[in-house]
């Protein structure tokens, strides 16, 4: 496992050593490798899951990296499959195209650019525009619908070659994998070669006080490799050399932060946002390690009160099904330990999840149409935060008798 997995001794942001462990979820399989049934034979592989926070900085984070190359080996996931984001991005480009004036004349960028579900709407509105993404079959897919995409890891020297072959950029952006680079110190290196002066840079990360309120702990997994505050992230600008201008909040993936950054000589001007964010955090202890630890009490009392819930239930003779496969719901399965014995199977609309198996507990995940065929007494809706959806989607199966349950952050029955 030696080149597999990645011990940090120091912190992501400012390279502190006093890191302290404050959750485990304990040895967890890579939340997005689905077993195939040809793979079910074989043992799959473990890695710890534990989060630390940074005494210095108040970076909450993974220190157990994964290689990406076996992180992202099966990465499925593609964004435009998902019509909320679909509309989430259209917003954007139509917001920052107004706030920032960007036109004929401006560059775009995006970092993990993913089908181009970000850049798409940019290229509609005439901005020339530049994806960056890994993986080239999805790099392939934003290509054929117009969005010119280079097929590599973001870099420094990438952001050079970038440089002489398209110019520098206007507007860079990183939504939804800042938190997944384990050296973001060498993405802001480049994004500064890469950005005009007065350009900006955009990131979406998860928000560190959603995570806590909302109690999003199944969003923890290997590749989610840190957990971010606006006081870590003003942290890990200055000491990048770069500047945090503005925050705010917006509604994606259950609560996330959208941050804005320049280079240090930008004439842009920061906003009070950013002030009045950190002191806020201060007052929610976020940096202190007891807030931690009270929040694992509360998971491990969800955990015990849903499995008395599903356990309860199959007792009475009843059969429970799951909805819904995202990665974020192998965290719950494995780290609440919910198999098959009390999920017959997991429903989900991703055609590349169907037929396989969920990592660790290997439950069967099916098309919809199983819920006609079997239907179960009820249903376990594991994406949790698209419940409202999820359920007016199955209103045929409510109308036939099915129950709800909301696992978290209290489990309970819809009725
Ligand atoms: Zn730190």
């Amino acid at each position: 496992m030696s080149k597999l997995l990645t011990q940090k001794k120091a912190c992501r942001i400012c390279r502190g050593k006093e890191v302290g462990k404050v959750l485990s979820f304990g040895p967890t399989p890579l939340a997005n490798a689905f077993l195939t049934e040809g793979e079910l034979r074989d043992a799959e592989s473990y890695f710890p899951l534990d989060v630390y926070l940074c005494k210095n900085c108040g970076l909450l984070q993974l220190m157990d990296v994964v290689a990406p190359e076996v992180l992202f080996k099966d990465y499925v996931y593609v964004s435009s499959t998902s019509p909320v984001f679909v509309e989430h991005f259209n917003r954007f480009a139509e917001t920052m195209c107004d706030r920032f004036s960007l036109g004929k004349h401006s560059l775009a960028i995006d970092i993990g650019s993913n089908d181009g579900i970000l850049l798409l709407p940019f290229v509609r509105k005439g901005v020339r525009v530049l994806g960056i993404e890994p993986d080239k079959a999805i790099g392939a897919v934003a290509k054929k619908a117009g969005v010119e995409t280079v097929s590599a890891f973001f870099s420094s020297a990438l952001a050079k070659k970038i440089v002489k072959e398209y110019g520098k950029a206007d507007l860079i952006t990183a939504t939804n994998v800042f938190a997944h680079i384990d050296d973001i110190h060498e993405v802001a290196k480049g994004v500064k070669l890469l950005l005009k002066v007065d350009g900006v840079f955009i990131i979406e990360v998860p928000y560190l006080v959603d995570f806590l309120e909302q109690n999003l702990f199944d969003t923890v997994y290997h590749e989610h490799l840190s957990y971010f505050s606006v006081t870590a992230l003003n942290a890990f600008f200055e000491r990048a050399g770069m500047r945090l201008t503005h925050v705010e909040r917006v509604e994606t993936h259950g609560g996330s932060l959208r941050v804005f950054a320049t280079r240090k000589d930008s004439s842009r001007r920061s906003s009070p946002a950013v002030k009045s964010f950190m002191q806020a955090e201060k007052k929610m202890e976020l940096g202190v390690e007891s807030t931690y630890a009270t929040y694992g009490l509360r998971i491990q009392e969800n955990r015990a009160k849903l499995i008395s819930l599903l356990s309860g239930l199959k007792q009475e003779g009843k059969t429970i099904a799951g909805y819904g496969a995202p990665a974020k719901g192998n965290t719950l399965l494995n780290f609440f330990s919910i198999g098959s014995d009390l999920l017959s199977y997991i429903v989900d609309d991703s055609p590349h999840k169907q037929g396989r198996y969920t990592p660790g507990k290997r439950i069967p995940v099916v098309s919809r149409d199983k819920l006609i065929t079997h239907p179960p007494d009820y249903l376990l809706i594991i994406a949790w935060n698209f419940a409202p959806s999820i359920m007016a989607k199955n209103e045929e199966f409510r109308r036939r008798g099915g129950k709800f349950i909301i696992p978290v952050p209290t489990p309970r029955i819809i009725k």
